[in-house]
């Protein structure tokens, strides 16, 4: 059980960063949830989500595209045992037309944000003596697609930095590793599905199997629950000596 833990995880208002913070506190953490955003719903989430598993969750606002509110949401969580840095945004476009504005955003939000959460949050895992650090990367940190630059670029650059913190904490009990989904099912996905039939004149069927999952050999989806498990097992004693390496989740992708 990870009763007695707390888990950050950043941008967790919706998709798989929800989907892991919900896995983690069903396995007993308490939970901090952030986004950039403050609404009611992003406070009715963690008073719901407390509700359902027993746990303490709480919901603290911090753009991840900014260093210093990086390193704050760390400071406001005051504990921070299990770090999961899943904030992440994409953009499409031949690199020579790619808008500098998105590839700084990318950049800043999908790679350079674990930089700072992570090196705030290490002294507080060594105060604590335990310290398990899951970045959510991509098939896309292992291979890349064409007009995916920025994304590409940051998600290699998480993985890389995964084994550093890796080599960096190797004697101490903290890892730090990356999961690489595939395609999960997340409400993003689930709207791109109806626009891509239209485009492509398929059945909704058609176009999640030959477009949507063209490179995932399994023809399915991942599921948020499924990124949440394996974020739960290397938080598991089982994976006490799994560290600074890659978990695909991906249903063959990287295997092709
Ligand atoms: P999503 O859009 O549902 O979730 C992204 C989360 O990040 C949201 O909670 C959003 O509020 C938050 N976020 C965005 N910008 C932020 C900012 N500036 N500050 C703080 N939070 C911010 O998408 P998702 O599919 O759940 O993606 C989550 C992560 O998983 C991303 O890093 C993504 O690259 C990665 N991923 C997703 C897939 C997939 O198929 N969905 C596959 C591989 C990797």
């Amino acid at each position: 059980s990870l009763s007695g833990k707390t888990a950050v995880i950043t941008g967790s208002n919706s998709g798989i960063g929800l989907g892991v913070a919900r896995e983690l506190a069903k396995a007993g953490a308490d939970i901090v949830l952030n986004s950039f955003t403050d609404n009611d719903d992003d406070h009715k989430l963690a008073s719901d989500m407390a509700e359902e598993f027993g746990v303490t969750v709480r919901y603290i606002q911090a753009d991840m595209s900014k260093a210093d509110q990086c390193r704050a949401l760390i400071e406001k969580a005051g504990k921070c045992d299990i770090l999961v840095n899943n904030a992440g945004i994409q953009h499409v476009a031949p690199i020579d037309e790619f808008p500098t504005e998105k590839w700084d955003a990318i950049i800043a939000i999908n790679m350079n944000s674990a930089f700072h959460t992570t090196a705030a949050a290490l002294p507080l895992m060594r105060k604590g003596g335990w310290g398990r650090i899951v970045n959510i990367a991509s098939a896309h940190g292992l291979t890349a697609s064409p007009y995916k630059s920025a994304y590409v670029t940051a998600k290699h650059g998480v993985v890389g930095m995964t084994k550093v913190v890796a080599l960096e904490t190797a004697k101490e009990d903290i890892t730090a590793n990356a999961i690489c989904p595939g395609y999960v099912h997340t409400p993003l996905v689930e709207k791109q599905i109806p626009d891509t039939a239209k485009k492509y004149d398929m059945t909704e069927e058609e176009a999640i199997e030959k477009v949507i999952l063209e490179r995932q050999p399994s023809k399915q989806f991942a599921t948020v629950e499924q990124i949440g498990g394996t974020a739960v097992f290397l938080c598991s004693s089982a994976a006490e000596q799994i560290t600074g390496t890659t978990i695909s989740v991906d249903g063959g992708w990287t295997a092709l």
